[in-house]
């Protein structure tokens, strides 16, 4: 095979080492003479596809931006006023331009090495400080996954964290003013765990009975605010705990939950600048009571502090995550909504605590204002007290209000025959308030905003908010568009990603996300468009979704595929949910074991959990491959209650095992499912389908293989893909009014999930075509490959497949390194640092060992500037070894260098400041220094500080450097 790179074709721009020589310079350093005979030899015939993927042939990045032109034609833009969770918001221009598309925000990692990540951290923190502020509750984490999948997990913590007698086993009661699909969400999880739920109108008391918790929102879906605390006192007094759902614009107004006596407060930051997106992504919240924090579901940003004691963000309680706790890990939440969370902490920075106010104080006087015009002219409103939300009464005629108004450009909620919801949003203007009551024969009086008339709809006093909110600097310093355009580059700036280095991530395919494909996901014709509007309106939006699920069908070979899972987890949940159900049609109750392998993804185990399934967990054999012996014992004593096996292909370790379809027969042969988990499946896209090798389910990470771009920890989209005899349940939909095969448990609030993203994946299938995609798996088997090849004299690696090969990543082992000197993985990992360099997965799915997967996007000259660097860093592992320094006073152990530690005029360290800083030339042209030394882990998690600090605990560093 003779590759002919061409400029115009994607694939040649997508794959990093395309040319010929580099191509043929890889190949010989394995030891192989065409890339086709590495891949027979690495995959396994009993798995290998064997005709190429029937898909479009690659489109040119012009043709793929004009079909999605045409697409976002076929969607309808409306003035969005249908609420339910989901309101219209201006995304400040700034903000859109340098975080939501700027690659230096949405292509980082999550922020696991604190190091190289402490821009995106403040922002984080920054976004949890907003939230305890308008909560009112001192502890937030940094996002999660949607409103509803928020409720469900702060339901959970409620029965978690509820101890008191009489009241830990009680049902878990929701208020009827609850968001519908938030009610369905719930209701789907306790199905499958086996508790209680009960909906009630709590406004007129609690139901009978035990309580474990209690969820109301603020205000409801119907608009309705009203004054929570004497609710709260007497669910506290039966021993509940209480959960808020709560509008952030609306605290700014608002008493916030902290102060009436909440436990829990949970929400979604959208309309805090991000757009409607037909569903997500979006950043949900949550934030608890002191004594909660510990068994917050999510990711935590705290401040501890580096070696030389400056203050430093990090991720707090690192250790609750799945990988450690399993199956008894408080959430299986992994990727979450970073980059949302980030552009709505922006949102904040940018208009401060007057601007926020001063909004909402706008939609509140909007709201009243047509609540005003249609009580003059004897329309029924249902409440009196709102902030922006109003359910109107028309008997028998909501339909045709609905459709009159849809007529003039305005979306309304119809919620059944007799009433019509209503909700105003920033983009709500005295003009579109005149033209919705027109609709309903009415006419606002003064300019639409004035109070003439509307004192009846004030806020009453128990519910009107009086504390200060995100006092703290931050949100009041940067209110030029040149302050905040700096402050975003200037955080940007501390940290490393994808724009400047190889995330060598294995487990976590770090590829390119190209500017083409991420281009459509802000117009308005994808972005503005609500996940509820009238099918009429979402046409392009459902045809390219159906294009994907088709693609993804044809390249897994599964039947069906959903894209409603808004995370790799939310995809293991789905799927997990899918087998339990068809066992439950089958009159198999008893079906509830779930077999794990040892190295599988923390999630498997979590999301198993969830599922109402018991862990078994399976032996791996010392080749790294699953413990056939164990297998088969383990078989054979749950076979009458087996319901699942998951596995990961190719596995954890990073290798093809041979025997897959032997381990999937003797499951299936037991009457189990097999999961197959396909966050890998960059490894197998067109060489092998997990779907005909013996997977009944999978997901599949678009995150990860179809090139969404990680943002800093999400968003992400975790499909579920299912044979035929599981796709009666597949997700159902949690929006009960709009129609589609809602068969299943849903998943996530909308039913396309993170619909907003979705362009970016599509559009990468087609600039690829089946050739393309299938050339860039094998690239990035080659380029595993050969670092693989380069690497192991200096690090052994840990597994290997057939001819000694890997898959598309390879495990890197230092165990016996750090046995004779004491220099550890972490210290590796941090010395990369110093040369630019991302690490690589740090102790997973082995401890002590370095994960690296190159993926197929990067070129050879960055592969072998990696190389070179772990390899001058293995040269100074055998300086400590030889005694030439001692590791305490080593460049490993002392990485990373700070600027200001190697200009400090004191040097008083074993190795000069030029090793520290430029052990290879090239980074004297092109050097990135770390804002802070290496983080202490343990004192932050000791006192956990996870909002923003006292400007002063900077300011005192600051004076240090003065002296
Ligand atoms: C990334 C990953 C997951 C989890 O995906 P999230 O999107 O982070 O929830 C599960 N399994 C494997 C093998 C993974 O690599």
């Amino acid at each position: 095979m003779t590759i002919q790179s061409n400029p115009t074709v994607f694939a040649d721009r997508h794959i990093g080492a395309r040319r010929q020589a580099d191509v043929e310079r890889m190949l010989k350093a394995i030891g192989y003479d065409s890339v086709d005979s590495l891949v027979e030899t690495a995959v396994p015939d009993s798995i290998r596809q064997g005709t190429p993927l029937a898909l479009q042939p690659a489109l040119s990045e012009v043709e793929v931006l004009g079909e999605l032109r045409a697409l976002a034609a076929k969607n309808k833009t409306a003035i969005q006023m249908i609420g339910q969770g989901y309101y219209d918001t201006v995304t400040p221009a700034v903000i859109r331009r340098n975080v939501l598309e700027a690659p230096a925000w949405y292509t980082a990692y999550t922020p696991y090495q604190p190091e190289i990540s402490q821009g995106r951290l403040e922002a984080l923190l920054n976004f949890q400080t907003m939230v305890s502020d308008l909560t009112a509750l001192p502890v937030a984490n940094a996002s999660l996954l949607d409103e509803a999948t928020a409720v469900a997990e702060a339901v959970l913590l409620m029965r978690r964290a509820n101890k008191s007698t009489g009241a830990a086993e009680g049902k878990t009661v929701l208020d009827a003013d609850l968001l519908p699909q938030t009610i369905a969400i719930v209701r789907g999880r306790a199905e499958a765990l086996g508790f209680a739920v009960e909906v009630a109108d709590l406004s007129v008391g609690l139901p009978e009975g035990a309580i474990n918790g209690v969820v109301l929102q603020q205000p409801g879906v119907s608009g309705r605010v009203f004054n929570h605390a004497p609710v709260i006192a007497a669910a506290k007094e039966r021993g509940a705990l209480v959960t808020v759902a709560a509008d952030l614009l609306a605290l700014t107004l608002i008493t916030p939950p902290g102060e009436q006596g909440a436990d829990i407060a949970v929400g979604t930051a959208q309309r805090f600048g991000v757009p409607l997106f037909f569903g997500g992504p979006h950043a949900a919240y949550m934030a608890v009571r002191k004594g909660m924090e510990r068994s917050l579901p999510g990711r935590i940003v705290g401040v501890s502090t580096d070696t030389t004691g400056l203050p430093a963000y990090r991720l707090a309680l690192q250790t609750r995550e799945q990988h450690i706790r399993r199956e008894k890990a408080t959430s299986n939440i992994c990727t979450a909504q970073a980059l949302l969370a980030i552009v709505a902490s922006m949102y904040a920075v940018y208009h401060g605590p007057e601007g926020l106010k001063a909004i909402a104080e706008t939609v509140h006087s909007h709201a009243r204002a047509l609540a005003a015009a249609l009580a003059a002219s004897g329309v029924e409103l249902l409440h009196t007290s709102f902030f922006d939300t109003l359910t109107v009464h028309v008997p028998g005629r909501a339909g045709v209000i609905v459709g009159l108004a849809e007529r003039g450009g305005i979306n309304l909620r119809p919620i059944d025959a007799d009433h019509v919801g209503i909700s105003v949003d920033e983009t709500t203007t005295a003009d579109i308030v005149a033209r919705v009551a027109a609709v309903f024969g009415a006419v606002p009086a003064g300019d639409g905003t004035d109070q003439a008339g509307s004192a009846g709809f004030a806020l009453t006093a128990d519910t009107e908010r009086t504390s200060d909110f995100l006092t703290h600097p931050v949100f009041n310093t940067h209110r030029s568009e040149t302050q905040i355009l700096r402050y975003i580059r200037r955080l940007s700036d501390r940290d490393l990603a994808l724009d400047r280095t190889m995330i060598p991530l294995g487990s976590c395919t770090m590829k390119l996300n190209a500017t083409a494909e991420m281009e459509a996901i802000s117009w308005p014709g994808f972005a503005s468009i609500h996940p509820f509007a009238p099918d009429s309106q979402t046409v392009g939006w459902r045809e390219l979704i159906g294009g994907l699920e088709a693609d993804l069908c044809e390249i897994t070979g599964y039947d069906q595929v959903s894209l409603q899972p808004n995370a790799g987890s939310q995809g293991e949940l789905a799927g997990l949910l899918a087998i339990r159900g068809y066992h439950l049609s089958r009159g198999d109750v008893q079906r509830t074991i779930c077999l794990i392998p040892q190295s599988a993804h923390g999630t498997n185990a979590a999301s198993a959990v969830l599922a109402g399934m018991k862990v078994v967990v399976v032996a791996t054999a010392a080749d790294g491959t699953i413990d056939h012996a164990d297998l088969t014992a383990k078989i054979e004593t749950h076979k009458d209650q087996l319901s699942a096996i998951m596995i990961t292909y190719p596995s954890t370790h990073g290798v093809y095992d041979a025997d897959v379809r032997e381990v999937c027969d003797a499951v299936h042969a037991a009457g189990g499912q097999v999961y197959v988990d396909g966050a890998n499946l960059n490894a197998l896209v067109g060489l092998a389908q997990p779907g005909k090798f013996g997977g009944d389910v999978s997901h599949l990470n678009l995150h990860k293989t179809f090139c969404i771009p990680h943002g800093g920890g999400g968003p992400g989209v975790g499909p579920v893909a299912a044979k035929a005899h599981l796709a009666p349940f597949m997700p159902g939909d949690a929006n009960a009014v709009s129609t589609g095969p809602a068969t299943g448990v849903p998943i996530s609030a909308s039913r396309f999930g993170s619909a907003g993203v979705l362009p970016i994946s599509w559009a990468y299938v087609k600039l690829m075509g089946g050739q393309g995609l299938t050339e860039a798996t094998k690239s990035a088997l080659l380029a595993a490959n050969y670092i693989a090849s380069q690497l192991n004299d200096h690090f052994p690696v840990l597994y290997t497949g057939a001819g000694d090969l890997v898959a598309h990543e390879c495990i890197l082992d230092l165990r016996e390194l750090t046995a004779r000197t004491g220099v550890t993985a972490e210290d590796v990992a941090k010395r990369l640092i110093d040369y630019g360099f991302h690490a690589p997965t740090l102790s997973f799915p082995v401890a002590g060992t370095l994960m690296v997967e190159p993926t197929e996007s990067e070129d050879l000259t960055e592969i072998n500037r990696f190389i070179t660097a772990m390899v001058c860093i293995r040269a100074e592992i055998d300086q400590v070894a030889d005694g030439a320094f001692d590791l305490a006073d080593s460049p490993l152990r002392n990485a990373p260098h700070t600027a200001a530690a190697v200009v400090d005029s004191l040097w008083d360290r074993g190795y000069p400041r030029e090793q520290a800083v430029f052990p290879v030339d090239s980074l004297r042209q092109d050097k990135y220094f770390p804002p802070v030394g290496r983080v202490d882990g343990a004192a932050g998690d000791r006192n956990l500080v996870c909002s923003c600090p006292p400007i002063e605990d900077f300011a005192d560093n600051a004076t240090d450097f003065a002296n």
